[in-house]
């Protein structure tokens, strides 16, 4: 019965002894397993850890870790040795995440900064069962430092781009190389009476111009074709039917091989300049017309006569056309000045003015050389014909009362000197004398005539 017993005991402890010892060798095994994987990932660029989730103590680290924080970790609680933390695991631990309903569950992936070296690292982190049995962390972490950085500027250039275009008020777009809208402002979709939403992605002149081929005047394909910027006006017609000047700038944008990807279009509204540089131009030439023009009478002065007669008479010579001059004098007017005073004088220099200037043809051009004397341009006229139409001013004055107010009315003659250019012979200044001549002989035989030098 005790031998029985004794080897009943024996038999128990022998047994005890062989789950021990198959435990030992399946703890062995998993051991060496762990050994197998942490050999390769030795090789990792990046951090590996195993810690045992209730103690926070490291049990394992790769290469990685020992080349960083030294050899004398394990053993070490993982916040203090990673994080420098003192008082207790950090806030965001992963732990109470990796085991679910008691097994280890999906592993947690996740990035996160370390405050104190400020880099960045992707982490993930998984519940394993350690050789002896039990669950530990284990956390696999990588340095994105760098492409943290990246994306970081990445998104600080795009913020300030979106700032730029933001505060932009003029219009302001970028076409791709298929002239499809990448970007635009309100401003720019407002002139065109579209919203943003709507014209972006779309080609600029199916979305704004309603075609299917690029517009023959656009500004976009001259900074395509040629890679440099661009400058133009065009008068815009908008939808609401307000027609607006706009100036657009177009500049490309290059990609680093050199080739246009796409165009900034830059738009501003010129209608306020355009609308003032047009009354400029009507004023000038208001200014123009005035300085060309005798005050009193209304017809062309001294300066705006004579470059008249240079025209004339340089195309006289050019063409060896015919061309006269009559030079008109009202006699005796200083005596209705003095009779009448100045301002009938006037008057009369009004009268007499329109009168000339009635009796001429639209190709005669007349002015007020200076004084109660009028220049005559005769134009393709023969010195016959502008004889006859000098002895018809003549007749006209003559006979015509100059009516000066109500009740008074004079009389007056006009002395006339004609001359015909001689375009093989003379300038414009004897061409002058001469008619100047023929007057001052008029006025000599007694005025009230037209005369003609060599016509005794
Ligand atoms: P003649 O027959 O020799 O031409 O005698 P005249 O009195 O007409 O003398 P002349 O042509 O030499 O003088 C022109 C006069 O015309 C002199 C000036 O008093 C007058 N006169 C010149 N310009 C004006 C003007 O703008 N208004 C008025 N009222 N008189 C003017
Ligand atoms: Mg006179």
């Amino acid at each position: 019965m005790v031998e029985y017993k004794q080897a009943g005991e024996d038999l128990q402890l022998y047994q005890k002894n062989l789950q021990q010892r198959i435990k030992n060798l399946e703890i062995e095994a998993a051991q060496e397993i762990v050994d197998e994987m942490f050999a390769i990932l030795d090789g990792l660029e990046g951090a590996v850890y195993v810690s045992d989730m209730k103690s926070y103590r490291i049990l394992r680290v790769n290469k990685y870790i020992k080349k960083h924080y030294g050899n004398n970790i394990l053993g070490k609680k993982c916040y203090k040795i990673f994080q420098e933390l003192q008082d207790g695991p950090c806030s965001y631990c992963t732990n109470d995440r990796l085991i679910i309903e008691g097994k280890p569950g999906p592993p947690v992936i996740w990035d996160f900064r370390n405050t104190k070296t400020g880099r960045w690292y992707h982490c993930i982190d998984k519940a394993i069962q350690w050789p002896d049995g039990r669950y530990v962390r284990m956390e696999i972490a990588v340095d994105i430092t760098e492409r943290k950085k990246g994306e970081v500027e990445l998104r600080d250039s795009e913020r300030f781009l979106n700032m730029v275009f933001e505060s932009i008020n003029d219009p302001f777009n970028i076409v791709g190389s298929d002239y499809r809208i990448k970007r635009a402002n309100e401003s720019y979709a407002r002139m065109r009476g579209k919203r943003v939403y709507e014209i972006i992605g779309k080609r600029c002149y199916e979305v704004l111009y309603n075609r299917n081929t690029i517009c023959e005047d656009c500004s976009v394909r001259e900074t395509f074709d040629s890679g440099k910027p661009f400058t133009k006006e065009k008068l815009l017609i908008l939808p609401a039917g307000l027609n607006t000047w706009i100036e657009i700038f177009t500049y490309p944008i290059i990609d680093e091989n050199g080739k246009i990807t796409g165009v900034i279009e830059y738009t501003r509204d010129i209608t306020k300049r355009k609308k003032a540089e047009a009354e400029r131009d009507i004023l000038v030439d208001r200014l123009q017309y005035l300085l060309r023009i005798d005050d009193l009478t209304g017809l062309l002065n001294r300066r705006a006569i004579l470059e008249k007669l240079e025209e004339e008479v340089n195309r006289a010579k050019r063409y060896r056309s015919q061309l006269a001059l009559i030079i008109c004098d009202i006699d005796y007017f200083k005596e209705i000045n003095d009779t009448y005073g100045h301002d009938i004088g006037d008057k009369a220099l009004q009268i007499i003015s329109s009168l000339i200037k009635s009796s001429l043809r639209n190709t005669d051009i007349i002015g007020r050389y200076g004084g109660d004397e009028f220049f005559l341009i005769l134009p393709e006229t023969s010195m016959e014909g502008a004889k006859e139409i000098a002895e018809r001013i003549r007749f006209i004055i003559k006979d015509f009362n100059l009516k000066l107010n109500k009740n008074k009315s004079i009389k007056t003659t006009v002395s006339i000197g004609v001359a015909e250019f001689d375009a093989g012979k003379e300038d414009i200044n004897s061409f002058i004398k001469r008619a100047d001549n023929a007057l001052y002989v008029a006025k000599d035989k007694g005025r009230n005539r037209v005369y003609i030098i060599g016509d005794e």
